[in-house]
């Protein structure tokens, strides 16, 4: 996109965070990604990226647990166009963490981040297409006012602030620490402590093998069991790969075999519920004890998929309910009393530390308050267009990644088409795009239809999804690869027009 000299000036009542084509908000996978790809296609764009934390990495940086890992394939959490070196395919939080801090580095993006960046709003103005956004810094409660011509929220999919936690009767009575895995006391002193984590998603199931290794003991207690299946940590198959070819060119062999060996798995637990079923619970009673109730603790009510499949790391959490250190509990709480956590069926569970694994909150645009001409909109009134463009709003990208894949996968397509759209825009002289839904009403569905707790609390959270596409999301990377490539047009149900270099500098 063009420089932007011409922008007006800001009124004087915050300081001027300055004048960009594209503010980046968030400083995770998804800004980082769009930084490159933008300047990528388009050297010289002006950007900022404003993240709201002292660091870069979002997600990996936010989640400190131990144990904490990826549970999709690292080759396609990882950026395309920079290779993943380490042999791990399931990495650890801070080796995420650390890539992310090295990319923002080689590639030049960590001079553009401003940290200490809250963006509370942004304000579209039609009579110049400017955005307008307005930050805080939480720690000195300085504010500030940045304007851009296009606004890419790589902001995440959940409430950085707060987790989710249940209301369980009699929480206050209980003596011991109450921990939220999102932000883990990093002083935390756990070892020949009896602990209880409740929950049983990917944070339990990475988190428990890890915490086994030094408390005394650690049981995980489950309303309802979850479809577990062990991984290798490292894939000798990808190893062999990556020794043959080039670095760069294996990275693309092995994200591709990733990502087909994921879309495969998914495709059998959709399309084959009862032959997934099978093939988890043979190889869950495999790695445990003989005689272990699979069924009671490891048999859910929903088909494979339903939920996300959890990914165990070599057998790990298997390994820590054999040898003893861990247990499963399938059961209800009643409420807590002052040493630990009574149960429906009667029972008591003593602990000394309580991990409450209970989830995240959904928010969208991380929890930004968005208005066109000073009247706000609110993101799930909207249908969203190719995953990642609100109907009727312009020269905006909120970046959200698949519920069934690995996050890049899709982020990756939306920061290469927002790049795209921009170019295109600067060649033809537009100053604003957005999508518009004209034609018969659209049926609406869910736009992740995924069972997931955190969802499911919170359904319309989220923008809406239409029926077809261009407006139809999709948790499926090779149709989206397929269409961005070969089908999409730039043009498809887009608004495109300018306003004059005259408004713009009025
Ligand atoms: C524990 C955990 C494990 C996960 N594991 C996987 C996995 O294995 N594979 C996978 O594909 N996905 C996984 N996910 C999903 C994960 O969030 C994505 O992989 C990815 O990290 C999201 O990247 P992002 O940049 O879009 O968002 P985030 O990583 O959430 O980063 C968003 C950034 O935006 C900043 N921000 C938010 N709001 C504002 C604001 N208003 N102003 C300024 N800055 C703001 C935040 O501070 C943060 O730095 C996991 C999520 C969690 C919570």
């Amino acid at each position: 996109m063009t420089a932007t000299p011409e922008a007006a000036p800001i009124p004087q009542t915050e300081p001027d965070g300055g004048s960009y084509d594209v503010i980046i908000v968030g400083a995770g996978i998804s800004g980082l990604g769009a930084a490159y790809r933008i300047t990528e296609r388009r050297p010289g764009t002006r950007y900022v990226i404003l993240e709201r934390r002292d660091q870069i990495g979002g997600t990996w940086d936010l989640f400190r647990y131990p144990g904490v890992r990826s549970d999709s394939s690292i080759f396609t959490l990882s950026f395309p166009w920079e290779p993943w070196t380490r042999r791990e395919g399931v990495a650890d939080g801070d080796h995420i963490r650390e890539y992310l801090v090295d990319t923002a580095r080689k590639h030049g993006i960590y001079p553009n981040i401003h940290f200490h960046t809250h963006v509370v709003s942004a304000d579209w103005d039609s009579a110049t297409d400017t955005w307008t956004v307005h930050t805080t810094d939480a720690a000195t409660g300085a504010s500030a006012t940045y304007r851009g011509r296009f606004v890419f929220f790589g902001s995440g999919y959940y409430n950085y602030d707060e987790g989710f936690t249940p209301q369980f009767p009699g929480i206050e009575t209980f003596k011991g620490t109450v921990v939220h895995p999102q932000f883990w006391p990093g002083d935390l002193d756990y070892d020949g402590k009896k602990m209880v984590v409740i929950g049983s998603g990917a944070t339990a199931i990475s988190l428990i093998p890890a915490l086994a290794k030094k408390a005394a003991k650690v049981t995980m207690l489950q309303r309802s069991p979850t479809y577990l299946f062990s991984g290798p940590r490292v894939n000798p198959a990808l190893q062999a790969i990556r020794k043959v070819f080039p670095r760069k060119i294996s990275h693309a062999i092995v994200r591709f075999v990733a990502a087909a060996f994921e879309g495969v798995i998914w495709f059998i637990a959709r399309t084959s519920p009862g032959l997934a079923k099978a093939l988890i619970r043979r190889q869950n009673a495999s790695k445990l004890p003989p005689g272990y109730p699979v069924d009671i603790h490891f048999k859910p009510r929903y088909n494979p998929w339903d939920q996300r499949l959890c990914l165990v790391t070599d057998g790990d959490m298997f390994a820590a309910i054999s040898s003893g250190r861990a247990e499963v509990v399938t059961d209800h709480i009643d409420h807590f009393d002052e040493t630990g956590i009574v149960l429906k069926s009667g029972g008591h569970l003593d602990a000394d530390i309580v991990v409450t694994a209970t989830g995240l909150q959904l928010q969208a645009l991380g929890g930004v308050r968005i208005s066109l001409d000073g009247v706000e909109i609110k993101p799930q009134d909207r249908f969203v267009y190719k995953a990642h463009m609100l109907e009727d709003v312009p020269n905006l990208v909120w970046c959200v990644g698949y519920t069934n894949a690995s996050w890049t996968l899709r982020a990756d397509i939306t920061a290469r088409a927002t790049a795209k759209l921009i170019d295109y825009m600067d060649s033809r002289g537009y100053t604003h795009a957005y999508p518009h839904l004209g034609g018969e009403p659209m049926p609406e569905k869910l736009a992740w239809d995924i069972q997931a707790g955190y969802v499911l609390r919170n359904l319309h959270a989220l923008p809406k999804s239409g029926t077809k596409r261009p407006w139809n999301v999709r948790q499926n990377y090779f149709a989206d690869a397929i269409d961005y490539n070969f089908v999409d047009k730039i043009d498809e149900d887009m608004a495109f027009g300018r306003v004059s270099e005259l408004s713009r500098s009025a």
